[in-house]
């Protein structure tokens, strides 16, 4: 089997009835996307992955409404959010009812739900009178693919089918909240920035994303998002050398041989940096280089999302 690419959203509406896996665009990263409700549909994505059972999948609802079957509850503070950032990029971590499969959920009390703003996607999600489990369409660990080409590259053969929607406009994964007494936790940083988040609240919520307050094993996810090149974070001491590739966000220094750079963003945007870096780690990835170098984000903003994830991508080459 090769995987097409397809814009035809009646098709992946059709493959997902009949209980195939596709690879389905996203406003933060592609996905790899199944009937929720067909446990063993579920179970492919994990065999595709390779992702261990133990780490739970989120389901995409066309809205809240939708999705009431599957929660027990949803909180006013989680409300307030919904309310402001969604459909959009955060998901939110809510107790389940007995409607949703046990290997959604890895056999935890709850369940991450999500009402994401990607046009065709929506459009899919109201054809179907299911909900979708999708985590991020790459290999477990690999780093997540912004475009469909790039799901085509990590996944060719695996499914049958990619709905080509773009380049996401995010690029990196959904924020994810849950509510702990009564305040909100920030359970993975995400395309959300927290400051955004703060100010809907008016506090600061505590972020929770530590290996040890994960619900996941521990050290599973540590090293995350990481390229095969090795990749570790630039500074003033590093020099050019042949055979290195270098990630700038806006300028190259001078002595960088271009050929061996990439820049993240021309204006020197920090959204910009975060829509363009997965797909830039990946193409730089296959251009053979020894090493790769990539600048620390200043922790502000949605760099601080940026530098959670490229302290994971980095820790396994430290
Ligand atoms: P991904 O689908 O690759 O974006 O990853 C989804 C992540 O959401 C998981 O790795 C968990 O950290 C988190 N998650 C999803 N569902 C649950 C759940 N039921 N309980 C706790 N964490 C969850
Ligand atoms: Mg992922």
């Amino acid at each position: 089997m090769t995987t097409h690419l397809t814009r035809d959203i009646s098709k992946i509406a059709e493959a997902l009835r009949f209980g195939q896996t596709v690879g389905i665009p996203t406003e933060t990263v592609y996905g790899l996307a199944a009937n929720a409700l067909n446990e063993q549909a579920v179970a492919s994505i994990f065999s595709i992955k390779g992702r261990p059972t133990s780490n739970p999948l989120i389901l995409h609802f066309y809205n809240l409404e939708q999705a009431r079957p599957y929660m027990e509850e949803f909180q006013e503070e989680l409300y307030l959010l919904e309310q402001h950032f969604c459909p959009g990029p955060i998901t939110f971590l809510v107790a389940k009812t007995p409607r949703v499969p046990e290997i959604i959920t890895a056999g935890l009390p709850r369940v991450a739900v999500r009402f994401p703003s990607h046009p065709m996607l929506r459009t899919l999600l109201a054809e179907l009178d299911f909900p979708l489990a999708a985590p991020s369409a790459n290999k477990y660990g690999a780093v997540s693919p912004t475009q469909a080409l790039q799901v085509k590259e990590q996944l060719n053969g695996l499914i049958p089918f990619v709905l080509d929607g773009g380049p996401c406009s995010f690029g990196l994964e959904s924020t994810i909240v849950g509510v702990e007494g009564q305040k909100v936790v920030i359970y993975r940083l995400g395309s959300i920035p927290l400051d955004d988040i703060s100010v809907v609240l008016g506090y600061i919520p505590e972020i929770k994303n530590q290996t040890s307050a994960s619900p996941l094993a521990p050290g599973m996810v540590k090293f995350h998002y990481a390229p095969n090149t090795p990749l570790k974070y630039f500074d003033a001491s590093v020099r050019a050398k042949e055979g290195i590739g270098y990630l700038f966000y806006q300028n190259i220094p001078d002595g960088f041989p271009h050929l061996q750079c990439t820049v993240l963003s021309q204006g020197g945007d920090l959204r910009e940096v975060a829509r363009n870096l997965y797909r830039s780690l990946i193409e730089m990835d296959a251009k053979g280089f020894q090493q790769l170098y990539i600048e620390k984000p200043e922790p502000m903003g949605i760099g601080l999302t940026l530098l959670d994830r490229l302290n994971r991508a980095t820790a396994k080459f430290q």
